[in-house]
């Protein structure tokens, strides 16, 4: 049978996850890339998207707020601005976020406020209500 390798997911608050898998798929800010256990060692950048990770028949995902991954041949570091899984996810939450962002993008030009700032929250909350309808079994 195949190695696993070890997942970890960081943020500045917690250690989101730390858990044996059998294959990582992140969401590269150069597209997505996949991890089995033995891959080349090497850094990535992350984009706010989708992680997913799969234990025997069984995928979970999480909602990652872009980030650095650092793979080696056992195990998958990543290092997120923020992350959940996706059964954590607090779907009214995200869509107030989206409608926030919503208003500031349509007030932006009027009132010259941070429209990247405003662009990037609605990506997260995007992302995040993506990521909760997804659901997950694992972790
Ligand atoms: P909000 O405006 O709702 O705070 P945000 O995009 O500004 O959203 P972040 O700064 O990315 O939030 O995250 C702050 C903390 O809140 C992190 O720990 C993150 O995991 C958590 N978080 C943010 N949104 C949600 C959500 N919808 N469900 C669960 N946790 C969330």
């Amino acid at each position: 049978m195949a190695k696993k390798i070890k997942l970890e997911v960081v943020t500045p608050d917690k250690l989101l996850l730390s858990k044996e898998v059998d294959v990582v798929v992140c969401t590269g800010t150069e597209g997505e890339f996949g991890v089995l256990y033995g891959h080349v060692p090497f850094l990535a950048t992350l984009a706010v998207g989708e992680m997913r990770f799969r234990d025997g028949n069984q995928t979970d995902y999480a909602a990652i707020a872009g980030g650095f991954a650092e793979v080696t041949g056992e195990r998958v570091t990543v290092l997120a601005e923020a992350a959940e899984l996706a059964r954590e996810i607090d779907t009214d939450r995200a869509k107030s976020a989206r409608e926030r962002a919503e208003k500031r993008l349509a007030q932006a030009q009027a009132e010259e406020i941070d429209f990247a700032r405003a662009e990037a929250a609605m990506k997260r909350a995007m992302l995040r209500m993506r990521v909760a309808d997804r659901g997950g079994s694992l972790a």
